[in-house]
């Protein structure tokens, strides 16, 4: 019997107060890894890492919300691995009056200094994945999309038929549809939408789904 061959691993838990998607990406030839999001519970993530064999390289935010980075510390040492973030939000949430205003807001602490600060178009090698980084502000100054073979973690950018909040401190509505527009609905529609949380009828979308279905992108990007 033939298999089919995998040519990537995700894993995902919903953690935390906020029910974040964390999720766990793996090259299946050498087992190199990233972690996206780890937002809570660590010692599940830690678990999920150990059931796939998998060795992490990478900690991987999407943006700087605290509900997307409570663990970025906890394994970041258990792992001795470089936390990476856009460089816009890892700027912004260093800020003093930003930082007491996210605390108020989300009521939970805002995320450390990031150990890379990641650029639109940068490519993370892990193992034989390649994951582009695509800046999509709006959600936040600094959040970003990764994008590896056919996948898009879209972070609290894009969800299933909905959009991320844009009422936090640094958030644009215009921004985020600018961003929609120009680096996520150009990609290929069979791409696959990996959201940060799980708001929409299903857990993922593909982005033909999304211009089809997602009032956003129908009625104020595509209809413009
Ligand atoms: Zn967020
Ligand atoms: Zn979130």
């Amino acid at each position: 019997m033939e298999t089919m061959e995998t040519d990537i691993i995700i894993r995902h838990q919903v953690v935390g107060v906020f029910q974040v998607n964390v999720y766990l990406v793996v090259c299946p030839e050498t087992k190199k890894a990233v972690i996206i999001d780890p937002g809570g519970e660590g010692e599940r993530v830690v678990r999920m890492v150990e059931e796939e064999g998998a060795e992490p390289i990478y900690i991987l935010n999407t943006h700087g919300h605290a509900d997307h980075v409570l663990e970025n510390k906890a394994l970041k040492e258990r792992f001795s691995i470089p936390v990476c973030m856009h460089e816009a939000d890892d700027e912004f949430f260093s800020r003093k009056k930003v930082r007491t205003q996210s605390q108020k807001e989300l009521g939970l602490p805002p995320p450390g200094p990031a150990d890379r600060r990641l650029k639109d178009g940068d490519v993370l090698e892990v193992g034989k994945l390649r994951i582009e980084v695509l800046h999509t502000p709006g959600h936040s100054p600094g959040s970003v999309c990764f994008h590896v073979r056919g996948n898009l973690f879209s972070g609290d950018t894009l969800f299933v038929g909905d959009v991320g909040r844009t009422d936090l401190v640094g958030g644009s509505l215009e921004t985020l549809l600018k961003s929609l527009e120009e680096k996520v609905i150009v990609l290929p529609g069979e791409t696959i939408v990996r959201p940060g949380h799980d708001y929409g009828e299903t857990p993922t979308s593909t982005l033909a789904w999304e211009m089809r279905e997602n009032p956003y992108i129908t009625d104020f990007i595509l209809a413009k």
